[in-house]
């Protein structure tokens, strides 16, 4: 496989003192990185000190969400221009804890995704079934549907700078982790469908739900994963740091 790419997503977690800290154990190890990327997203307040930290390291620093607007009356929210000021270049759209606890729609993250389409900063955009959706026979179409109004919301030529990661709602923070055929299914659909919809090649595609060290040998070598984003292990250096080691072994 070619070089994998861990995200770290520390959610709503880590005070800026411990933020700091774990990013600067981060920037040393990854120092000497040769198969793999490494990536973060911390809280917004965060941002700042951590963006001081990592400034010419090999770490990308992330954001967990953004606007569409560069400025304006959007309470509680932040533009593209506004976390590249910080160093930011990458974001998160749609993770589930968005679409499902905040009730984000998939015509809203498609607007999200503009401002990374429309400015320097590379999209992780998030898609994933629920349990009941799983259990309906419905996870192809609630795939569909999410990427689809993505790609439908732009010219084949603005999508570039674009992940995909497919993170089921039910393997997020609960420690059951979807299996092979699950993954290899999802990671396929999404290639095909994307495929047929846009004129652009399918994006790179991460796996993300309650990976850790133990699972992630496995789960990085299966055909259709380009990495893996992860909440609840990410927040360990050394769970992190073990995962990191796992990625350049393999890659
Ligand atoms: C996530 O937040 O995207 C995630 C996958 O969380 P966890 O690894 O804790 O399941």
């Amino acid at each position: 496989m070619s070089a994998a790419l861990i995200v770290g997503n520390w959610k709503m977690n880590l005070l800026a003192e411990e933020a700091t800290l774990l990013a600067a154990q981060l920037v040393q190890r990854c120092a000497t990185l040769k198969n793999s990327s490494v990536w973060i997203a911390p809280t917004l307040l965060s941002i700042p000190q951590v963006s001081a930290v990592v400034k010419g390291s090999k770490l990308l620093l992330g954001a967990q969400n953004i606007h569409w607007e560069k400025q304006g009356a959007f309470t509680g929210e932040v533009s593209a221009q506004m976390l590249q000021e910080f160093g930011v270049s990458f974001a998160l759209i749609g993770h589930s804890e968005r679409r499902h606890v905040f009730g984000e729609s998939n015509e809203l993250c498609a607007k999200r995704l503009g401002a990374c389409l429309h400015s320097e900063i590379t999209a992780i955009f998030c898609v994933g079934e629920s349990l009941a959706q799983r259990e309906g026979g419905a996870t192809n179409s609630t795939l569909e549907a999410q990427l689809g109004a993505a790609i439908d919301s732009f010219a084949d030529a603005q999508l570039s700078k674009l992940i995909i990661a497919y993170e089921p709602v039910w393997a997020i923070g609960t420690g059951k982790v979807a299996g092979a055929l699950e993954i290899n299914q999802a990671h396929g659909h999404i290639k095909s469908f994307w495929e047929n919809r846009s004129k652009k090649s399918a994006p790179p595609i991460l796996y993300g739900g309650s990976v850790n060290p133990e699972n992630l040998k496995s789960i990085l070598e299966l055909p259709l994963v380009s990495g893996v984003l992860v909440g609840g292990a990410s927040l360990s250096f050394d769970k992190f740091a073990k995962m990191i080691e796992i990625a350049e072994a393999l890659a």
